[in-house]
């Protein structure tokens, strides 16, 4: 840590807890349907006409439902490096609300570590810093890796050949 304040890349999607960060959402009162990013309105299932929502801290684990890689610059508003760099992109079904959720993969993962159903959890990691302050965003992280720290280096990749969707 470089002693900056850390801040969030977006405001009130995720709570700035650097061991069990939650991603923030919406429940609606009436259908108890989960949404995230947070709703304020209206609610979006086509057969409830509520408009009240109370805040919720979201899962901060799920398996992943699909994943991908992305070897080009995102469209707004999509937050991504600056340079750009390939990163996997995962979508996680959260353990609870069962909704899925899109996000990086932590710095380091390569798509070759990942396959459907693995065990994930949320993370903060740096999106970049100035000289004031560190701007961070979630990020899904395999959940076995959580008790060491992230290797990046040749011992953490997968052999030639080894297939990642089994
Ligand atoms: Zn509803």
């Amino acid at each position: 840590m470089n002693g900056k304040p850390q801040v969030p890349a977006i405001d009130g999607w995720y709570s700035m807890d650097a061991e069990q960060p939650h991603l923030i959402g919406s429940r609606c009162l009436h259908c108890q349907t989960y949404f995230f990013p947070r709703q304020f309105s209206y609610c979006r299932n086509p057969a409830c006409e509520s408009n009240e929502f109370e805040e919720v801290e979201l899962s901060r684990t799920g398996v992943i439902w699909s994943y991908t890689d992305a070897c080009y610059q995102p469209p707004e508003p999509f937050v991504a490096d600056d340079p750009f760099q390939p990163f996997a992109i995962a979508a996680v079904r959260l353990e609870k609300e069962q909704m899925v959720v899109l996000g990086q993969v932590a710095s380091g993962i390569t798509v070759a570590e990942l396959k459907l159903g693995l065990p994930m959890e949320l993370v903060l990691e740096t999106l970049h810093e100035d000289n004031t302050e560190t701007r961070v965003t979630w990020k899904w992280r395999p959940l076995a890796s959580s008790s060491q720290p992230a290797k990046i280096g040749s011992e953490h990749i997968n052999q030639p050949g080894e297939s990642h969707v089994h």
